[in-house]
Parts: structure tokens; C-alpha cells; sequence
């Protein structure tokens, strides 16, 4: 883990926030190739679960809304997690965490627990007095129920059908860490799939496998991948069923995505607290019904340190290591890197790149030699190089190579955007 810490710092995809006032616990910022994978992330998920569904719409919510909300959806007394501090070394715990009841870093003795409330507090407008408290959302998914009704109407959906929201979500961890595992904000994903009653189990399951697949088809391998379903005394207040979508860590099994039965827990609560009426009706049976409602959620931050760690190899070559992230072609910051084998051939290289960079994400690099350079792009990711050498002048051709493979095929230009869509394969 550490390793990749400081390759994210070292080629600019996570740096550590605020680094210059020596750091802010536990947040992390997006440098210029961490957003680009943190975007493909999104717009896959995006593109799989909103563009290429007849099903599913989308939705972006106010990250401030009212608190009622969060009182009709149990989250002002419900959202809190198990607190304990060690009497001895003041280091502080989430007790459902803890295997003993002593502390596991100096034996201490423990407090009793308390619970503690996970939402950020703030005020809104100049006056900080208790009518003017609101919550910066720990979730998408209730921006998503209290526009059910919305949503459903305009766009004249029929159950069964889902909304789908991508956006920041804030959460005051007692234990946050693990890189971007776990941090105070974060971004989810999260699509909540309205059902009759009665099919609820059937896509509840249908969800379940849908997810973990997604994540095989881009490069996850099944061994690190496991489906852990909960008993009924972990289920969450609001939960039929949750399937964890968990990955190996570093640390061990851990959550990636839950996917949750949520009933009709959402749209009865905020019906009952909103007093609208918030049931659909069914024109085949002609009643009125509340529908349940199948959610997978999962952050996207969550899923780049997936792909980081999946992706990882070091390899013997020649008397060297190469490091290589051996990103799916979709996932990667950049695809093409467009190399000149000397500075002298700058002209026809660039010419190269505004061929190449209307298609694909792509870098031109002409600094070091061009073994140096191969490196730099197997580190970041690059599937493919191509490199403009004197030989291009004559035949106007150039030679593309496979990080993976480093097999490298001489192409004529006129053919290469075409052989490089060939070999990314992108949007299948
Ligand atoms: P945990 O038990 O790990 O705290 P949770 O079960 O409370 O997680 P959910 O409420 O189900 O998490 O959130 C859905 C998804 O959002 C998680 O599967 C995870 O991918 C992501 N997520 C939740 N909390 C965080 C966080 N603090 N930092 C980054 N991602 C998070």
C-alpha cells in the first residue's frame, strides 16, 4: 500500500490535501491523472447504468436539503457508529470494530460506548441559532426518494425503473484512513431501482450479480472478489437484504458496494412525513401501491484504489524492475502517448498528436531517452506508445507499442486512429 501512496504522490494521481500546511487528516486530492481515472470510473458507470439502459434516469440532487428529510429518514438518530476511547492512550475507536474489549494498541482500559452522530452540522443563512441547522448530505440516495414523485411523473416511468445519482457525500468518520478507502468526503454512486412488491427478491439478486460483473469486465480478477450476504442482526434499520460486493485489501476483506432490499422503508417514511402521497399507480391491477425498492451503492473513490491495486505489477526486465499498471484500456488516464524518437522530429510528432488527441486521451513526451520514456508511460498506465522515428519522414509510418505485450507493429498513419481504436477496443 505504501508503495502505491507514493507512486499516486510521484505521477500525480492522489496527492495528500493541504500538504503544504503539513496535511488535513485523511483527505486526499485528485492530481491530473487521478482525475482522469476517477472520471472514467464515473462515466462507465455512468454510461452502463443510465446511456445504455431503457430503465434508468438520472438525477443530480442539492447536496443541502431540509433536515427533515434526514428526520424522516432516521438518519439524525439512527446514522451514528459505536464509539469508545481508550482511558490510557486517548486513541479513539469504532467499538463494532474491535475484537476484545480492551485497547488493541496499549491493553488499556475502554470507556463505555457512545453512540455518535456520522452527519457534518452546519447553518444555513447568517444566523447560527437551531432553526437554521442543516446537514451536508451522508448520502445520495434520499435526493433520490424525495424525487420519486418528480421524476416518475416527468418522465412518465413505469415500474419497474430506476434513478441513478453520482455526487459528493460527507460522513464524520471516527476512523477514517486506508488511503482513500475511507475519508470524511467522498463521492458515491448510487441508483436506487423501484419494484412492485413480490419481484423485489428476483432483482434484488439480478442487482447483485450485475455489479459483480461490472467490476470483472473491467480487469477485476474473481479471486479478489467475494459476495458476502448479511445475517439479519447486521442488516441496517432501513434493510430486507444486503449482498457486500468485498475486495482483498491490503488489510484484509473489505467492503467495495453494497447492494440493499430497501422495501418500502424510504417511500413510506417520507409519505408519512411529508404527508404527500408518494404511492404509484399500477394501471394493470388499478391500485395504488408503494413501490421497494433494490439499491447498489458505492463510492467511486473506493473503486479507483480497486483498480490502482488490481492494476500494480513489478516485473524482472533486463537488470531493472518495470513498474506497469496494467489499467483495462477504459480506465486508463491516458491511452495513447505519442513519443518523437528525437527532439529533431518535432514537427512530424506533433502532427502525430493533433491527429491522435481528437480521438483519444493522450501526452506527447519528448524528454529522456526513449527507453526512459516507455517506463514513464508503463507506470501511469499508457496501453499504447507510438513513437515518430526518422524513418517516419520516408515512409510515412509510425511504430505503435503494447504495454503490456511491448510488442511493437510499424502502421502507416493514414491507418493509425483506426488501428488504435482496434486495439483499445473502447466503448465495447
Ligand atoms: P462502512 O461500513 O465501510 O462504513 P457503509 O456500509 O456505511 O460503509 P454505505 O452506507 O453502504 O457504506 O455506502 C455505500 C458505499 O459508499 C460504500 O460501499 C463505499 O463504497 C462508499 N463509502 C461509504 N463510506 C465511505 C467513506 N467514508 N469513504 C469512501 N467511500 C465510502
Amino acid at each position: 500500500m505504501d508503495t502505491l501512496v507514493s507512486l499516486s504522490k510521484r505521477r500525480g494521481f492522489v496527492f495528500p490535501s493541504s500538504e503544504i500546511y503539513g496535511g488535513f487528516s485523511s483527505t486526499w486530492d485528485y492530481g491530473p491523472l487521478g482525475v482522469e481515472l476517477k472520471r472514467n470510473i464515473k462515466n462507465l458507470w455512468w454510461r452502463d447504468m443510465v446511456q445504455r439502459r431503457d430503465d434508468i434516469v438520472g438525477l443530480d440532487s442539492a447536496i443541502l436539503m431540509s433536515p427533515l428529510i434526514w428526520q424522516a429518514s432516521g438518519h439524525i438518530t439512527e446514522f451514528t457508529d459505536p464509539l469508545v476511547d481508550c482511558k490510557v492512550c486517548h486513541h479513539r475507536f469504532r467499538a463494532d470494530q474491535l475484537d476484545g474489549d480492551r485497547c488493541p494498541d496499549c491493553g488499556g482500559e475502554l470507556t463505555d460506548v457512545r453512540r455518535f452522530n456520522l452527519m457534518f452540522k452546519t447553518f444555513v443563512g447568517p444566523v447560527e441559532d437551531d432553526a437554521s441547522v442543516a446537514y451536508l448530505r451522508p448520502e445520495t440516495a434520499q435526493g433520490i426518494f424525495v424525487n420519486f414523485f418528480n421524476v416518475q411523473q416527468s418522465m412518465r416511468r413505469k415500474l419497474p425503473f430506476g434513478i441513478a445519482q453520482q455526487g459528493k457525500a460527507f460522513r464524520n468518520e471516527i476512523t477514517p484512513g486506508n488511503f482513500i478507502f475511507r475519508t470524511r468526503e467522498f463521492e458515491q454512486m448510487e441508483m436506487e431501482f423501484f419494484v412492485k412488491p413480490g419481484t423485489d427478491e428476483q432483482w434484488y439478486r439480478q442487482w447483485v450479480d450485475n455489479r459483480y460483473n461490472w467490476y470483472i469486465k473491467y480487469g477485476i480478477s474473481p479471486d479478489h472478489l467475494r459476495i458476502r450476504e448479511h445475517q439479519k442482526e447486521e442488516l441496517a434499520h432501513y434493510a430486507r437484504a444486503t449482498s457486500d460486493i468485498e475486495y482483498t485489501f491490503p488489510w484484509g476483506w473489505g467492503e467495495l458496494e453494497g447492494v440493499a432490499n430497501r422495501g418500502d422503508f424510504d417511500l413510506r417514511r417520507h409519505s408519512d412525513a411529508s404527508n404527500k402521497d408518494l404511492s404509484y399507480f399500477d394501471d394493470e391491477t388499478g391500485e395504488r401501491i408503494l413501490p421497494y425498492v433494490i439499491e447498489p451503492a458505492v463510492g467511486p473513490d473506493r473503486i479507483a484504489l480497486i483498480f490502482l491495486l488490481e492494476a500494480y505489477h513489478e516485473e524482472p526486465d533486463k537488470d531493472e524492475t518495470r513498474v506497469v499498471l496494467r489499467f483495462h484500456p477504459e480506465l486508463a488516464p491516458i491511452k495513447v502517448a505519442v513519443l518523437p524518437l528525437s527532439r529533431k522530429l518535432g514537427e512530424e510528432a506533433h502532427n502525430v498528436h493533433s491527429l491522435v488527441r481528437s480521438h483519444f486521451m493522450s501526452q506527447y513526451d519528448d524528454t529522456g531517452s526513449i527507453g526512459k520514456r516507455y517506463r514513464r508511460q508503463d507506470e501511469i498506465g499508457t496501453p499504447l506508445c507510438v513513437t515518430v522515428d526518422f524513418d517516419t519522414l520516408a515512409d510515412s509510418a509510425v511504430t505503435v507499442r503494447d504495454r503490456d505485450s511491448m510488442e511493437q507493429v510499424r502502421v502507416p498513419l493514414d491507418a493509425l486512429v483506426q488501428k488504435l481504436k482496434d486495439m483499445l477496443k473502447l466503448g465495447e
